[in-house]
């Protein structure tokens, strides 16, 4: 299988370097509900993890949880909650919301608050190597040394120069050096503090990855994953220490940044305060086409949040379960073959997983299976496999539950219809509200030149 890393800029052949492939995602910090963006970087590794599986690989795959930090500090402050009780929260949430999605948990899902006695292991460490230094002013914080390490800018390209251009140019207290990042945060009073040489306080958000996937994966994992938005500060901070720590290079073989999701053509971030919940996400839409809509696109693209598109894959995904159980209409002792369509398949996944392309040939596939229908051949082997070959995207192809608003067909088309005559009429607005209606019942309607059609989704 061939990757593209972040750190060489290329695809490369991929082969795990030892019988299991190690892989370590950064995962989410829990201080809110999950968006779609976090969605996309679950689906994408989850994806990679059972292709992977597909293979013949073992794998072992490490998402962390931050589970303390400055922003669940503060929203432990606004709802009157301990940060324990706000990170719980947030966890229970992340589950569920990704169960709904099916995507498979990681191996091991371990917290940063867990993991205190190995960070504070490689922080003392990073000290004696002259690689970090606790802070000047005696704070009791403990910062990395950037000018320690000759290949520090490696990951994200950028030179020291040019990380610190629009970063306020006078030294913060404590620090020896404008780039210089913490590894321990002395806390404030009432803020959630351990115990360490330096005195009461926190890790850094960078060092807890690190020492987790030191922990769990060793010195050297095969693959790195997260998304395009952590490339720099968080995972060069992360290669620079572990590598610093332990001499061993490089920390990871390949690099895998996921392309960010974007809203309305800005980037989906918590500042712009737009941001759809995999919750909302998941009220309006099916897993399948949630997944569907963002495999259609390569992993390394960035992806706009379009709830028209997402809508447009229940269709898809419907034509898919159809054919996955259609029944032939003869029985010519003819099989459909489905050998090409996976072999296509397994050639566009193994390109950097090209999604859209394997998608494409399932979608080939399900036609051909139609095409058998109708000849009356035999369909068992063709229906297996496409099950086998959507299962490595994560595809259910479950029969959606039924409307609770429980529209008959008839009340559809009279729907349909007040809907045309409002068109005609230009009262759009009316129009449109039948169309929201509809689509909230599971109704998904198509304007074509011969009027509109519709379908349950
Ligand atoms: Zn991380």
């Amino acid at each position: 299988m061939k990757l593209y890393s972040t750190l060489t800029r290329d695809k490369r052949d991929f082969e795990p370097a030892g019988d299991a492939v190690t892989m370590y995602v950064c995962g989410i910090t829990a201080s809110n509900s999950s968006h779609v963006g976090h969605a996309l970087s679950s689906v994408v590794f989850d994806v990679l993890h059972r292709y992977l599986e597909f293979r013949g690989y073992e794998v072992r795959r490490v998402q962390n949880f931050t589970d303390v930090d400055d922003k669940i500090i503060t929203k432990a402050n606004e709802e009157g909650l301990s940060s324990e009780e706000v990170a719980e929260k947030y966890i229970e949430e992340f589950f569920t919301d990704m169960d709904d999605l099916n995507v498979q948990r990681a191996t091991v899902h371990p917290r940063a608050t867990n993991e205190i006695a190995g960070i504070l292991r490689m922080i003392e460490g990073l000290i004696e190597k002259g690689n970090a230094y606790p802070a000047t002013d005696e704070s009791g914080s403990v910062y990395f040394r950037v000018d320690s390490d000759n290949e520090y800018g490696k990951l994200s390209g950028r030179t020291v120069d040019e990380l610190l251009e629009g970063v306020r140019n006078e030294i913060e207290p404590g620090k020896e050096a404008p780039a210089d990042f913490a590894v321990w945060k002395a806390s404030r009073p009432g803020e959630p503090a351990w115990d360490s040489p330096w005195g009461q306080g926190r890790p850094g958000w960078h060092i807890e990855c690190s020492a987790m996937a030191l922990e769990y994966l060793g010195e050297t994992i095969d693959i790195h994953g997260g998304g395009l938005d952590l490339v720099f500060p968080h995972h060069e901070n992360e290669l620079t220490q572990s590598e610093s720590f332990t001499g061993e290079k490089p920390f990871a073989r390949f690099w895998l940044h996921n392309g960010l999701l974007r809203l309305d053509g800005a980037k989906m971030s918590k500042s712009l305060g737009n941001l759809v919940t995999v919750r909302d996400a998941l009220d309006s839409n099916s897993a399948d086409a949630i997944r569907m809509y963002i495999l259609t696109s390569h992993y390394r693209s960035p992806l706009l949040y379009d709830e028209d598109n997402i809508h447009t894959q229940e269709r898809a995904a419907r034509r898919l379960r159809q054919a996955a159980t259609a029944e032939s209409e003869g029985n010519t002792g003819e099989s459909v073959d489905p050998a090409p369509f996976k072999t296509r398949f397994i050639e566009a996944m193994e390109d950097d997983m090209n999604t859209p392309q394997a998608l494409a040939a399932i979608f080939d596939l399900a036609h051909e299976i139609n095409r058998g229908r109708d000849a009356g051949h035999n369909l068992t082997e063709a229906q297996g496999e496409m099950r086998s070959l959507v299962s490595v995207l994560g595809l259910m192809l479950a029969e959606p539950e039924a409307s609770e608003d429980g529209l008959s067909d008839e009340d559809i088309d009279a729907r349909i219809a007040s809907r045309a005559e409002a068109r005609t009429n230009r009262d759009f607005a009316a129009a449109d509200a039948i169309r929201d209606e509809l689509i909230e019942a599971g109704v998904a309607i198509e304007d074509g030149p011969e009027g509109t059609t519709w379908s349950r989704i």
